[in-house]
């Protein structure tokens, strides 16, 4: 589960644990310009929720993983390998350090695929395509009887239309 805190207004760091990989994405957004840097350590699978102190000159973040405890060091947009003798959380500030949730477009579904066009059967009205017939009752109407040939019909809805309409009467569709 990825993690991010805000290390300052304009500057977050992302951290996730894909496999086991740490994986620290800092990402600033200056006056017009963004930037982002990312490093990718082979640390195990996380056994604790990462944290982050904010130190004099940056920030500290430590991984306690199933291989053991893995300390960095952000400055600016660097980040560097940093002791464990440098992790003080007597006289540094812990930060808070939020799961990110799935965001809306990771958690929406997939589009389920177009069922097959299937001849539309509507009360005594039959409509399909392929080809284009209506059948309402006894009548039959097709696109390749003479009578109908100048006909045109909504895409939408069906209704018949008159030649040079942009939208159909009946439902309002754009037409093609
Ligand atoms: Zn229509």
């Amino acid at each position: 589960m990825p993690y991010h805190c805000d290390l300052s207004p304009g500057q977050k760091i992302y951290l996730d644990n894909p496999g086991s990989i740490t994986l620290i994405t800092l990402a600033s957004a200056g006056a017009g310009q963004q930037q982002q840097s990312n490093t990718q350590v082979h640390t195990g699978p996380w056994t604790e929720i990462p944290q982050i102190i904010r130190v004099d000159n940056g920030a500290l973040l430590r991984c306690v993983t199933a291989q053991g405890t893995f300390f960095w060091q952000i400055q600016g947009m660097q980040i560097g390998v940093a002791s464990a003798t440098a992790w003080d959380t007597n006289q540094a500030t812990p930060m808070q350090v939020t799961e990110v949730g799935p965001s809306p477009i990771a958690s929406m579904p997939p589009m389920p695929p177009m069922p097959p066009m299937a001849p539309m059967q509507m009360g005594d009205m039959q409509m399909s395509l392929n080809p284009m017939t209506l059948r309402m009752g006894k009548m039959t109407l097709g696109l390749n009887t003479p009578t109908v040939n100048n006909q045109k019909f909504c895409t939408q809805c069906g209704a018949a239309i008159a030649q040079g309409d942009r939208f159909c009467g009946s439902c309002g569709y754009q037409l093609p």
